[in-house]
């Protein structure tokens, strides 16, 4: 019984094995050695993300005649999860890189476009980023006010991005600017531009909670001057692309979700063999099992949820409840398993020397990017009230 073939997503077949243990691996021996250098000094691990490049994990999502790996969802969702389970910065970088910026260039763009920026983009010569967010308009989108003016054979952008991911060392950045202000969320586009471009620079690097490792700037233009055929798809469809785009993104902060639980779980099972108290072994307490088995339980859950919003979307089956209901649980479920292996390392779990403090900081993310907890209830209800 294969994953391709069956609703209940039991099983993987045997080529979603081979990349779950190719990935894990490589999280186990190139990722976990330094991973807590980079979150200490916020440093973007570039060389890694090349590495991963090579490996076909920056292009999981484009065909092969795209420079990608020519995979899916549920193989997109495996991925992240397991490097996620190691570390969930990074997961953040390869999810950013692949589900948005690249994915955007590659949903809408013409084939002129996707030939110029895909290829690299999936090799990972170059990191993409993509912006939406600003200062005044979060969870609101479309309330956005960076302006796309039309000037011969180019647009001039002038405005600013809050919050992007590789804001400073993305090479190809995707970005949503207003080309017609009457026109209210029709009147968002979206554009290509390129790092170099006179007028476009990367602002406030932001200092973190956690995700330290993923790199998070401002985008700044000053009459930055976009040829005109950087142009994604048609003027006025920006919005509606970047809708689209998201829900795919909520399948991957889900599968990154999934991955950090499990991270939380491996480490406490782990720990709680080896720590004693009262001459005992933590989990030789119900206390510790009762904790264990309801992160697993949990864990499972979100699992299922995600592999199935991921299944519907590689079948092309409508999947935007599916997306939000699978982002908004397993992220949650994610803080709760955070917390809880925190509380099963004790003080041990309050420190630098465990990697569940690291996972503490980062979780909080997950409940907030790419759709906060609200805005996906909102969407779930929205989507039961009107049917
Ligand atoms: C590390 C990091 C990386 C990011 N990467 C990117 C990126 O690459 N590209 C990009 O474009 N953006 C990115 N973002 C931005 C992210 O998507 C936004 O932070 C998120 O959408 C929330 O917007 P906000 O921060 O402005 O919060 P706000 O929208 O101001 O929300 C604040 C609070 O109010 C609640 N709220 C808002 N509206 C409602 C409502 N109608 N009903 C109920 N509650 C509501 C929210 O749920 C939240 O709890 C990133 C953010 C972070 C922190």
């Amino acid at each position: 019984m294969s994953l391709n073939n069956q609703p209940f997503l039991t099983e993987l077949t045997e080529d979603q094995l081979a990349i779950k243990n190719t990935i894990r691996e490589f999280a186990l021996n190139k990722i976990k050695p330094t991973l807590m250098e980079y979150d200490e000094e916020q440093k973007f691990p570039r060389e890694i993300l090349g590495e991963l490049g090579e490996l076909g994990f920056l292009g999981i999502l484009f065909p092969e005649e795209y420079g990608g790996s020519g995979l899916g969802y549920v193989e997109f969702e495996i991925i992240i999860e397991e490097i996620s389970r190691i570390d969930p910065s990074l997961g953040l970088s390869v999810a950013a890189h692949n589900g948005l910026c690249t994915n955007h260039i590659f949903s809408f763009a013409n084939e002129q476009l996707k030939k110029k920026y895909v290829p690299d983009l999936a090799s990972g010569k170059k990191i993409g980023a993509w912006g939406l967010t600003e200062a005044f308009s979060g969870s609101d989108a479309a309330a956005l006010r960076t302006v796309a003016e039309k000037d011969g054979n180019h647009y001039i952008l002038n405005g600013s991005k809050n919050f992007i991911t590789h804001g400073a060392n993305g090479e190809t950045a995707v970005v949503m600017a207003i080309t017609n202000k009457e026109a209210g969320k029709k009147g968002i586009s979206a554009f290509i531009v390129e790092k170099g471009t006179p007028g476009f620079s990367a602002g406030k690097k932001e200092n973190k909670l956690g995700m330290r490792s993923s790199e998070t700037s401002q985008l700044i233009f000053e009459n930055c001057k976009v040829p005109a055929e950087n142009l994604i798809g048609e003027e006025g469809m920006g919005f509606i692309q970047s809708m689209k785009i998201l829900e795919g993104g909520r399948i991957s902060i889900a599968s990154l979700s999934v991955g950090l639980a499990q991270g939380c779980l491996d480490e406490s099972i782990k720990y709680s063999n080896e720590r004693e108290q009262f001459g005992k072994p933590l989990s030789a307490f119900q206390a510790t099992q009762f904790k264990l088995a309801d992160m697993q339980t949990n864990i499972e859950a979100a699992r299922m949820l995600t592999l199935r919003a991921a299944y519907m979307k590689d079948k092309g089956i409508p999947n935007t409840k599916e997306a939000a209901m699978a982002k908004l649980f397993a992220s949650e479920i994610a803080e709760k398993a955070a917390s809880e292996a925190v509380q099963i390392f004790g003080g041990y779990g309050f420190v630098k020397d465990y990697p569940v403090e690291k996972f503490y900081r980062d979780v909080k993310l997950l409940t907030i990017g790419e759709g906060t907890s609200e805005i996906q209830r909102i969407v779930i209800a929205r989507d039961l009230l009107n049917n």
